[in-house]
């Protein structure tokens, strides 16, 4: 039901706990950061300084004269280097609560001294600190033996914190940095972080004019009509595969009465995420989800066992409240598209459905070139609706369905929903980052509270349970994911602008340009052509920055021989081709997802 991912924070003075031998290594880091920072400025006060995914960093505060800038950074891990060759060992000392206190307001280190006044406060009455060399910080460890042991490391940025995370505290610097066991590590950690930087979607989303956001609608993206070329070529891709997988399709109210939401639980349990408006005295939401009114549609008729499954598809428009702090460009907004669909059946056709369902979403990922998938199936939790009966059927059908697809994943025990078990889908890109689209999950509750039925062959009333599925997730956030996983140059099939035709000489061979453009566009080919007064250099240089698959270039000789050359983006050297063979080509690329969605489910079983 909820694809979007929840997000943490490290919030008062609890520090992650230190797990791995890496961990251990970048949190010594810090503090020889610390240290070689206390020699360089006396004056600086330390905050705190955790490791964090990938790194560690130390918030420092260091006066009201002074700013710290990136340009320091190299002085300050050239004293690092320094202290880490003198190769003083960590230790740990063990103090009363008070002892500390008063020795850490001896130097001065205020914030400290709030850190251990607030472990007093909570009846903690010894505090453990590490020396290193002239250096000792507030700490529970563990550490390396030896400044010496750290391998290879790195400053990578300067941010601004408040102390504790409240405004009204004074604004530290904090510090990003980053240790590996070898140099050859680190460098393809500072490598990896480069390319993310030039692939951010929200950078390209801009430089290849996809899409903008603007205040008045806080996170949420306006597609500029290359963007919108990419959402529809998605929404076009599911909806072929609807046919084989026989769904149908519905279209159902972005705005309900509030009486639904409180039926269905959302008003209960989702309510702050919800918009709510008043029309006519009446209280109505918008909807943040499609399974309730789909539920609608099942109920409009009365469904004996021969109508199951049915399978509802809806791409309807939803909008779910975020706060501004943890919104990111496509990957987290306020309003988005799922391709979602529900699936309503008997206990007994759960298997066979998730089967089908599990081989469209591996076919599909298989396609955009995810060949690596993290597959997590999550089973009961503590607090649950539905019988122990139902669940038994459910988790076996599950993984009776994962173990047949002869490829490993993981359980998530006790991780489902309370209103049933599901499997989630995560893809890594091509910066070996993982990304969760797509997900399933049983729901045995909506039915319930819907007091939805069908008839069986036995003739009584029975309830379906019901399916949540879906296979991109957010078509926002997968255009997000998408763009950084390609880098911005899109497959041909679904590239806004598919090919540009560049006539060297406007005169001579402009009209030449023109009519195969015609032709082109005559079979569904995204096609413009560039007959500017501009040199070929630069027009070339600018179909590579547009990140455009194609160029067709073309002069006297290519007119003659009814010829293009013909270059494909990313590749130096252009290939002479005839109209017809270029027709042919194109021809091929724009189907081939249909090769993908027109393949029968059967196919797979
Ligand atoms: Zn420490
Ligand atoms: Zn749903």
């Amino acid at each position: 039901m909820n694809t979007n991912e929840s997000s943490s924070s490290v919030s008062d003075f609890d520090e992650p706990e230190i797990h791995s031998e890496v961990e251990t290594m970048r949190h010594s880091c810090a503090h020889i950061m610390a240290h070689a920072i206390r020699k360089l400025y006396p004056k600086a006060k330390f905050g705190i300084g955790p490791t964090i995914e990938n790194g560690f960093y130390y918030d420092v505060d260091f006066g009201p004269d002074f700013k710290l800038t990136p340009e320091d950074l190299p002085k300050i891990e050239k004293e690092m280097a320094k202290v880490i060759k003198a190769n003083a060992p960590f230790v740990r000392q063990d103090h009363p609560i008070q002892e500390a206190i008063e020795t850490f307001k001896s130097w001065g280190q205020n914030y400290k001294v709030e850190i251990i006044q607030a472990l007093a406060a909570k009846g903690e009455t010894t505090v453990s600190t590490y020396q290193e060399g002239m250096f000792t910080d507030l700490c529970r460890g563990p550490h390396v033996k030896a400044a010496g042991d750290i391998k290879a490391f790195k400053l990578m940025s300067v941010a601004g914190a408040y102390w504790r995370g409240k405004e009204t505290n004074p604004m530290l610097t904090r510090i990003y940095g980053t240790a590996f066991t070898t140099q050859a590590e680190l460098e393809e950690y500072v490598n990896a972080i480069e390319e993310a930087k030039k692939r951010d979607h929200r950078k390209l989303g801009k430089e290849l004019d996809l899409f903008s956001f603007h205040p008045e609608a806080p996170s949420s993206p306006f597609f500029h009509p290359k963007g919108t070329v990419i959402y529809n070529r998605l929404v076009q891709y599911v909806r072929d595969l609807y046919g084989p997988y026989e769904y149908e399709e519905i279209i159902t109210p972005q705005i309900l009465d509030v009486a639904l939401w409180h039926k269905s639980g959302h008003y209960a349990n989702y309510k702050e995420n919800m918009y709510f408006t008043q029309i006519d005295e009446r209280e109505f939401a918008v909807k943040p989800m499609n399974c309730p009114a789909s539920t609608f549609v099942y109920a409009s008729q009365k469904r004996s066992y021969r109508d199951l499954p049915l399978r509802l598809a809806d791409f309807g428009r939803l909008h779910r409240y975020e706060k501004s702090g943890v919104t990111a460009g496509l990957t987290r907004v306020r309003t988005f598209c799922q391709d979602d669909a529900h699936i309503f059946c008997t206990p007994e056709q759960i298997e066979i459905e998730i089967k089908r369902t599990v081989n469209m979403i591996l076919r599909t990922y298989e396609m955009f070139g995810f060949d690596d998938v993290k597959v997590y199936l999550s089973t009961r939790p503590e607090k649950r609706v539905g019988s122990d009966q139902l669940w038994d059927t459910a988790e076996s059908s599950l993984k009776r369905v994962l173990d047949g697809m002869g490829r490993p994943y993981t359980v998530n025990a006790g991780d489902g929903a309370f209103y049933g078990p599901k499997i989630d889908f995560n893809v890594r890109d091509a910066l070996k980052r993982y990304h969760q689209l797509g997900t399933v999950q049983l729901d045995f509750n909506l039915p319930d509270r819907f007091d939805l039925n069908y008839t069986a062959s036995d003739n009584a009333a029975h309830r379906p349970v019901m399916v949540h599925r879906a296979v991109l997730g957010s078509l926002e956030r997968f255009i997000g994911v998408f763009i950084e996983h390609c880098a911005g140059a899109f497959p041909f099939w679904l590239s806004p602008l598919q090919a540009r035709i560049v006539p060297i000489d406007k005169a001579a061979h402009g009209e030449y340009a023109h009519k195969f453009r015609e032709q082109l566009r005559g079979i569904g080919v995204r096609v413009d052509v560039d007959d500017r007064n501009e040199s070929m250099g630069l027009k070339t240089r600018e179909a590579q920055i547009a990140k455009i698959p194609f160029a067709l270039v073309a002069g006297g000789r290519e007119m003659e021989g009814g010829q293009f050359a013909v270059r494909k983006y990313g590749e130096k050297e252009s290939k002479v081709m005839t109209k017809d063979e270029i027709l042919t080509l194109f021809r091929e690329l724009n189907a081939l997802p249909d090769k993908v969605t027109k393949r029968a489910p059967s196919d797979e079983a």
